[in-house]
């Protein structure tokens, strides 16, 4: 037997017991004749006591750092306990010991707060996985997996495996692909979910299905996106948006609890996507604190038409503003006390190529009563106050205005605010707030191409009280300049997201199931007859026997794991992650295959064109 204990097991109750561990050396520290050993495990650490008569025996054949060794000893009270760990009251008075294998020095420290860089973490993994930090977010990972098929099963979904060999159906991303041996020259797709599966699951009766399952997307990688991810995939029969919001909520609610301990009581609140966009500039708003967006001017093709305030901001004189498609401020609060400057660096913040602005404009709302501008040559300080009122800020805030186009500047709003409270401590990681996003536009316009793309997936059904402008309207974008006039643009969604602290962590909708709206969804993405059959001829086919109304949502998994762990790097949550080009730098994939790998499969390469 190699052990009788795991090394974070023992407790002063143990006390004089024979015991037997094994586990790796963490750290050898000899105190003149004898040597602390501290043993490592999956559970814990052990502090091992070699006495004099070992220690010599250690001088002969001297421990490493991260060697493999078994213990044999008696549970002894410690006399200089150790309240930060479990096993902190005891040390093993060591017997006998063997080296079981040795070990390299490990290229980078095997602790909380590692010497190691990023890529080499990575390169060496297995080592990695090793330390207290990761393994904590792997544990946690496993508890969300737990928490959610506990809760999943009792709600009677089945958990029904899809295959990853499937035909090439994008989704919005592109495919990876796998050169079929047996049939030469063509190619199997890999799942970017398991999408069109679920429902032909649903045609087929299982009415709620459920998989924690990998998933594919050739995208470029922006930071902290993998090219494979899990997703809580699951899907229902004969359920109306209603039914999967409260389901979903329930699932959330239970994961909460069993991993965090949290009871989520608060209904999650429902914002629609025009409400999210206007009052927080993106459709994944943290709600964990405020500081909405104030529209002091905007478009008027403007999704939202509102009664306009900006006579306030317009024809002073002030040709930023008058000649801005879009003003929009936001209040900061107790700002007021900012330095020359504080604001000169926020201004900068604002032009940085990412967010794009040109330049920013404030008001501080002194506390006694005064203002104080960036613009006082153009605005006497009544206006100010009436800018600063209808801004919402109090006095002690600071209000910063951006101006320019519509989506530039409703973006760099939102990013402005998330900045401002990161600056502020308003995004505490301890803290989870959740709302659901629906009300979705169903179709984005695509410029490039001038047609409509699925804002979701195709196979989303538009709210009820739209289909009848679907189907009676030409999809066809005869001018360009107006899309925003075709009655596409204004057919909703029958689709929500569930978001928490600024990020989707899951999406769905109710599907279309009847083979006319879908062929019509088809059509209006700007698939011909041939081309809805060459690859959804399946899904159409199926749609005629019998299919029921359905709907869905799937979770990012890795990413509701990493924010429950108060983390946002998806990466950290990851067993074997790939790094931010895509590479696996442990394997060091990808790689080229044999040239007898590419004979087989009947594909030469012509990388130089
Ligand atoms: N398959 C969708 C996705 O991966 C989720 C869903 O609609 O259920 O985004």
């Amino acid at each position: 037997m190699y052990r009788t204990h795991t090394c974070g097991e023992l407790r002063l109750a143990d006390m004089a017991k024979a015991v037997t561990l094994a586990g790796w050396v963490q750290t050898i520290r000899k105190f003149g004749a004898i040597t602390f050993v501290d043993l490592r495990d999956r559970y814990g650490i052990t502090q091992l006591l070699f006495g004099e008569e070992l220690t010599r025996q250690l001088d002969e054949q001297p421990l490493g750092r991260e060697f493999v060794i078994q213990v044999t000893g008696k549970v002894n009270e410690r006399s200089n306990k150790n309240p930060n760990l479990a096993t902190g009251d005891v040390e093993i008075i060591v017997s006998d010991f063997s080296i079981l294998n040795r070990s390299a020095v490990p290229p980078f420290t095997i602790q909380d707060d590692t010497d190691g860089g990023d890529d080499l973490r990575m390169k060496y993994r297995f080592l990695d996985l090793r330390r207290n930090a990761v393994k904590k977010n792997l544990e946690l990972r496993y508890a969300v997996n737990r928490a959610a098929r506990n809760y999943l099963h009792q709600q009677g979904f089945m958990d029904i495996e899809t295959p990853f060999l499937i035909k090439s159906t994008p989704e919005g991303a592109r495919d990876f692909v796998v050169p079929s041996r047996m049939n030469p020259g063509q190619f199997y797709a890999l799942p970017q979910s398991p999408q069109t599966f679920k429902q032909l699951l649903m045609v087929s009766g299982y009415d709620r299905y459920y998989q924690i399952v990998k998933c594919f997307r050739d995208e470029d990688l922006r930071a902290d996106r993998q090219p494979e991810f899990t997703q809580i995939d699951c899907e229902m029969a004969f359920v109306e948006q209603e039914d999967i919001l409260e389901m979903f909520e329930g699932m959330i609610k239970s994961i909460f609890k069993e991993v965090k301990g949290i009871d989520y009581q608060e209904k999650l609140e429902r914002m629609t996507w025009e409400d999210a966009m206007w009052t927080y500039g993106n459709d994944k708003p943290d709600i964990r604190f405020g500081m909405q967006l104030c529209n002091l001017k905007f478009p008027a093709h403007s999704f939202r038409t509102r009664k306009s305030i900006s006579d306030l901001i317009t024809g002073a004189g002030f040709q930023v503003f008058d000649g801005a498609e879009t003003v929009i401020a936001i209040s900061v609060p107790g700002g007021s006390e900012y330095s020359r400057k504080q604001t000169d660096e926020i201004t900068e913040w604002v032009k940085r190529p990412q967010i794009g602005m040109k330049g920013m404009v404030y008001i501080k709302c002194n506390t006694d009563g005064s203002f104080k501008s960036s613009v006082d040559k153009f605005y006497p300080e009544e206006r100010l106050k009436a800018i600063a009122a209808a801004a919402g800020a109090k006095p002690g805030d600071l209000v910063l205005i951006l101006a320019g186009a519509e989506e530039r500047t409703r973006k760099a709003s939102s990013e402005l605010r998330l900045e401002m409270a990161t600056r502020l401590g308003l995004r505490k990681e301890d803290e989870f707030k959740l709302l659901w996003v629906i009300d979705f536009p169903l179709f984005e316009y695509a410029e490039d191409e001038n047609r409509w793309v699925a804002r979701h997936h195709p196979f989303t059904s538009p709210k009820p009280s739209d289909i009848e402008t679907m189907i009676s309207n030409d999809p066809e974008i005869k001018d360009a300049a107006k899309y925003l006039e075709h009655p596409y643009a204004q057919i909703k969604a029958n689709a929500y997201d569930m978001v928490m602290n600024g990020n989707e962590i899951g999406g769905g909708s109710i599907r279309i199931h009847q083979r006319e709206l879908q062929e019509k969804m088809f059509a209006a993405l700007g698939m011909d007859a041939e081309e809805q059959q060459h690859k959804f001829g399946f899904l159409l086919g199926a749609f005629e026997y019998g299919a029921p109304p359905h709907g869905g949502i799937a979770y990012g998994f890795d990413r509701l794991c990493a924010i429950l762990g108060g983390s946002e790097v998806i990466r950290d949550f990851i067993a074997f992650p790939k790094n931010n080009s895509g590479r696996d730098v442990m394997l060091d994939a990808p790689s080229s295959i044999d040239e007898k790998q590419l004979v087989e499969l009947q594909i030469k390469l012509n990388l130089n064109k």
